[in-house]
């Protein structure tokens, strides 16, 4: 079984879609205006957070000038603007902005990733390039052993937290999962017991339109925070995130002239 930092790296070199590898390095080489001086990312974008973490985040896939440019998840867009502060309400973020990669902000008891890891166009990533990148998310939760919440930002992150869950056992008792935003459902296998629950995704989409508020977007995290505490969260390690090391520099991997690298 590899560890989360050995995950991380396969992850970056992955080159499963080719499709997707050429359009995030498209983004990257093209850019956008309001960024022309950034060094894109332009790769597959690994997950984040504490290796001890009790909670999981799932989401969609990075934004093409979000977590694309900067090499982390939620990080550098609309996205992560909404996702950090109430990470940092709730304390599991240490900082309540994400600007980049560098920036020092640590996760406590939360890990972030991803049902796809690199920017798909028009942030939809086809069912065949989902399945092509499920292992990686396989391979993370076997990795962080203490989760006992995951948490779907959008139906696509709930769907793939619900699919880990089905291929390690878990069986969910009636009634069957449905997403639908504040929705908790218990899965247990014959060792452990293990929470979904979910969350429309903090997009600029929803936000914007009132579809996800501030308020409802702190009731997840309050609720996550329940369900950790009744498992003992408060005698959880504190932070021990994933080291710099794990997410290989930018700047051996640049774009070359034709775009593919
Ligand atoms: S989406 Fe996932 S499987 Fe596809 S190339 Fe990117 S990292 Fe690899």
């Amino acid at each position: 079984m590899r560890d989360l930092a050995a995950i991380a790296a396969a992850v970056v070199r992955c080159r499963r879609c080719p499709e997707l590898r050429a359009y995030t390095a498209q983004v990257a080489r093209e850019k956008k205006r309001a960024h022309r001086d950034c060094s894109y990312w332009g790769k597959p974008v690994p997950g984040f957070g504490d290796s001890h973490a009790g909670m999981v985040l799932v989401g969609l896939a990075p934004g093409a000038h979000g977590s694309n440019r900067t090499g982390r998840p939620f990080t550098g867009d609309a996205s992560g603007d909404f996702l950090y502060p109430a990470l940092y309400r709730a304390g599991f973020a240490s900082a309540p902005v994400a600007r980049d990669r560098n920036d020092g902000l640590v996760l406590a008891d939360c890990y972030i990733t991803a049902a796809a890891r690199c920017a798909p166009p028009g942030n939809k990533p086809t069912p065949g390039e989902l399945k092509n990148c499920f292992p990686y998310l396989l391979e993370e939760f076997d990795a962080l052993d203490r989760i006992v919440v995951m948490v779907g930002l959008g139906a696509i992150g709930f769907n793939a937290v619900l699919r880990v869950l089905d291929r390690r056992g878990f069986a969910f008792g009636p009634p069957k999962p449905v997403f639908s935003h504040g929705a908790q459902y218990v899965a247990r296998n014959d060792r452990r017991t293990i929470s979904a629950i979910a969350s429309f995704h903090p997009s600029r989409q929803n936000t914007n339109t009132g579809k996800l508020t501030v308020a409802m977007f702190d009731a997840i995290f309050t609720l996550a925070k329940e369900i950790l505490a009744r498992a003992g969260g408060a005698d959880r390690p504190s932070a021990d995130p994933v080291p710099s090391s794990a997410h290989p520099s930018s700047s051996p991997e640049r774009l070359d002239s034709s775009g593919t690298r």
